[in-house]
């Protein structure tokens, strides 16, 4: 079995004293059952700060927890102002990096060829890139679902992917911090044609990347999603800034 992989994104949230809520995460990650990975992924300004205290809290004990980034610059270092490296948020503490989330793609203008540029980004400085696909309302209505997450996936994901180094993140545009999201059967039909994809391009190593669901993930939804096959764990906007709801969620794998 893949091992799952709860993911909060933080996005434009979070000051210093969120250390507290930090602080929960990690009393109450220990209290999980065994077998399930927790990324927090929050503002580059607080990388490296929630970086050091999950190292404090996991000396001397083994709790799969890891503090990750939401983007990075496609380059090492450079003339880019107010972007960030990947070497900086390796160096920062950072286990992996988002990349082409749908709100860098669209407020960003980020396309596959930019993302795919990302991910290699994320591989050069030794992190796990977590590369965000899915479609928006109207190219679901217009039943072109599989195809655009089809060409996403085409253009975004780089060569040499191994289970190790890429988390894709199935996230309709149209769920992520609506309170709407897809039915089972909806999210089992795009993972299914996601691993298909990963494992006919990918080989062996296609069959156990994780795929991740998100979008309007709460716990009183997260069971019945994370029970879907092919779903290898959650990316969480919203719920993943309260301990107690981000919590609940990974205790429903
Ligand atoms: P919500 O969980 O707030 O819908 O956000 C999902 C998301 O975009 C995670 O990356």
């Amino acid at each position: 079995a893949v091992r799952p992989l709860i993911a909060g994104n933080w996005k434009m949230n979070g000051l210093k004293d969120s250390v507290a809520e930090l602080d929960a995460m990690l009393k109450g990650a220990a209290e999980l059952p065994q077998g399930i990975d927790l990324l927090v992924c929050p503002p580059a300004t607080l990388v490296a700060s929630f970086a050091a205290r999950v190292a404090e809290a996991q000396a001397g004990k083994a709790l799969p927890f890891s503090i990750g980034g939401q983007d990075c610059h496609a380059n090492a270092s450079g003339a880019h102002t107010g972007d960030i490296a990947a070497e900086m948020l390796a160096d920062a503490g950072a286990a992996a990096i988002i990349v082409g989330h749908s709100e860098r793609r669209a407020d960003h203008a980020e396309n596959d060829a930019i993302v795919r540029a990302k991910a290699q980004a994320v591989w050069r400085a030794g992190l796990v890139a977590i590369v965000c696909v899915g479609e928006t309302q109207g190219e679901r209505d217009a039943g072109h679902t599989l195809d655009v997450v089809a060409g996403m996936l085409a253009g975004s994901l780089p060569d040499g992917a191994t289970a190790a180094n890429l988390v894709v993140a199935y996230e309709p545009v149209w769920a992520i911090g609506t309170g709407r999201t897809p039915t089972a059967a909806d999210v089992e039909e795009v993972h299914g044609f996601i691993r298909k994809t990963l494992s006919d391009r990918f080989g062996a190593a296609g069959e156990t990347m994780r795929i991740l669901y998100g979008g309007s993930v709460k716990p009183s939804n997260a069971r019945e999603l994370l029970a879907v096959p092919h779903v290898n764990g959650a990316l969480i906007g919203g719920a993943s800034l309260k301990a107690s709801d981000f919590l609940a969620i990974a205790a429903g794998c």
